[in-house]
């Protein structure tokens, strides 16, 4: 068995990657999926049979960090993708110009579409072999090296396994150590529309989305590919009251409260692709190398690492992980199974703060939503980085410097560090002494938000 062997098991975002980064490194590469295989068209891809990765039918952005990742290292599926019809969008500038800074940039995309061109580029690798309808059942261990994975069938021989098999990954137990978990507090429900033919796009607030500032719910619009786009509706998951929101008359009533919606939503604009599709039992999890973990066993992606999805971060990471992986065995090809330690503490180094940074905002988000349910007014706290991020893009409307640091952070082409430095803390003193505030959330209230969803308020887009 050669080092220049990889399994990648689990054919998501990050296994995707990994194969690829990898079967270009030099490496044979068998990625073994348990899902079928991908439509070959693009049109049939809500088609797609796949319970290994339920939140493909969730909205997602693709960030700065995944667009240059791509750019960087998988220029041909960049390529591809904006060729099947997935638009990249500048950030911009509030004031509507396009910024100074070109990785200031998002992918307009659905997750399938992502993975789709993915595997159209792994297709033509003629080292790789990729099995679908493929579940991997346990690691074959031996003299504390891999030496393989069991699928029915057999086994299938390897002394690099990538574990990209996603936050329920059967060898989490085995090799991994659960370090923390804290729930995301979040039950989201999303519905897919795509624009009329001839129908002009309505504006977007920032890059790809536009957001609803609600309190104790949350709500947001993101654009994808081929005028396609989805609405996600947050709640808690206690929330009784909100229950119905993944009932898709009661979404849709709710939807219409929103004017930020409602010129996506006119009969003549959009019609509808999906139903609802709810998602709950959401955690951030945070995963390191357990010490009894052989040689030859790196894990990536959320298997690894999970955060809340409001960040739009897991596909970032996940692709940004294989990046590093691949790049640590560039160093040393032949050594490769011995570098997983030094791999995975790499790669937690870098993802430890944004785990930590999506627990505190959770935390902060939780409190402030069943403030919202039991009356109580809570004051808006700076929060976490994060809740800083955010209080810099509304600072960053009078003053660009604050604008792209939160954009850069928001992005992941900066450590969360940079929001708060000397310079942006003063350049917050300077905007608050001038009398600015960040805005207070004006839409409806969680109240009526309810009474939509129950079908007892009289709807009137506000
Ligand atoms: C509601 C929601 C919204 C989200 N929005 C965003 C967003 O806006 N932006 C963003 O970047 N991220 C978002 N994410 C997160 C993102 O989808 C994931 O973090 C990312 O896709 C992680 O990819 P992965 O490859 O690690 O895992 P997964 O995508 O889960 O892939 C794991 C793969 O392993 C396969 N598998 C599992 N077990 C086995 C086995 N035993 N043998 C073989 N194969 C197996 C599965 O079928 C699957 O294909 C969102 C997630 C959710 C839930």
């Amino acid at each position: 068995m050669s080092a220049r062997t990889a399994v990648v098991m689990g054919g998501g975002i990050a296994g995707l990657s990994a194969a690829l980064l990898l079967a270009r490194q030099g490496f044979t590469v068998t990625v073994l999926e348990r899902d079928a295989a991908p439509p070959e068209e693009l049109a049939d891809i809500w088609d797609w049979n796949r319970p290994g990765a339920p939140q493909m039918r969730q909205l997602h952005t693709f960030l700065g960090l995944f667009r240059r990742d791509l750019l960087t290292h998988l220029p041909d599926v960049y390529e591809d993708l904006l060729a099947n019809g997935v638009e990249d969008i500048a950030v911009g500038t509030p004031s509507g110009s396009g910024g100074g800074d070109p990785d200031l940039a998002v992918l307009a995309s659905r997750r399938p579409t992502v993975e789709w061109a993915l595997h159209r580029a792994l297709l033509k690798e003629p080292d790789v072999q990729l099995r679908y309808g493929t579940s991997v059942r346990r690691a074959e261990v031996s003299g504390g090296r891999v030496r393989g994975v069991q699928v029915r069938g057999g086994l299938v021989e390897t002394d690099v396994l990538i574990d990209a098999a996603g936050r329920r990954s059967p060898l989490r137990d085995d090799f991994t150590v659960l370090e923390q978990e804290v729930e995301c507090g979040v039950v989201y429900n999303t519905r897919f529309f795509r624009l009329r033919d001839g129908a002009a796009r309505p504006a977007l607030q920032r890059g790809i989305t536009t957001m609803v500032a609600g309190i104790g719910f949350g709500a947001g619009l993101f654009y994808h590919d081929n005028r396609t786009f989805a609405i996600g509706l947050g709640r808690l998951p206690d929330d009784d009251a909100l229950k119905a929101l993944r009932d898709t008359d009661a979404f849709d009533r709710v939807t219409r409260l929103f004017p930020e919606f409602a010129p996506w939503l006119a009969e003549e604009v959009s019609e509808p692709l999906t139903e609802v599709v709810p998602m709950a039992g959401l955690r951030n999890t945070l995963r390191s190398l357990a010490p009894q973990a052989p040689a030859g066993y790196f894990v990536l992606g959320d298997a690894l690492c999970t955060t809340d999805p409001a960040f739009g971060r897991g596909a970032s990471v996940a692709m940004h992980q294989a990046v590093q992986l691949t790049q640590a065995f560039a160093q040393a090809p032949d050594e490769a199974p011995g570098l997983a330690g030094q791999v995975t503490e790499e790669v937690l180094r870098w993802v430890r703060p944004l785990f930590e940074d999506s627990v505190q905002a959770d935390i902060g988000r939780t409190k402030l939503w069943e403030a919202a349910l039991t009356g109580v007014d809570l004051p808006l706290g700076p929060g976490s980085p994060a809740a800083n991020a955010f209080t810099l893009m509304e600072a960053g409307e009078h003053d660009p410097v604050l604008w792209e640091t939160a954009q850069r952070c928001a992005n992941l082409l900066a450590p969360l560090e940079t929001l708060d430095t000397p310079e942006t803390r003063e350049r917050l003193r300077l905007l608050r002494s001038s009398g600015w505030r960040p805005a207070v959330p004006t839409g409806p209230s969680h109240a009526e938000v309810a009474g939509a969803a129950a079908g007892t308020l009289q709807l009137q887009a506000r």
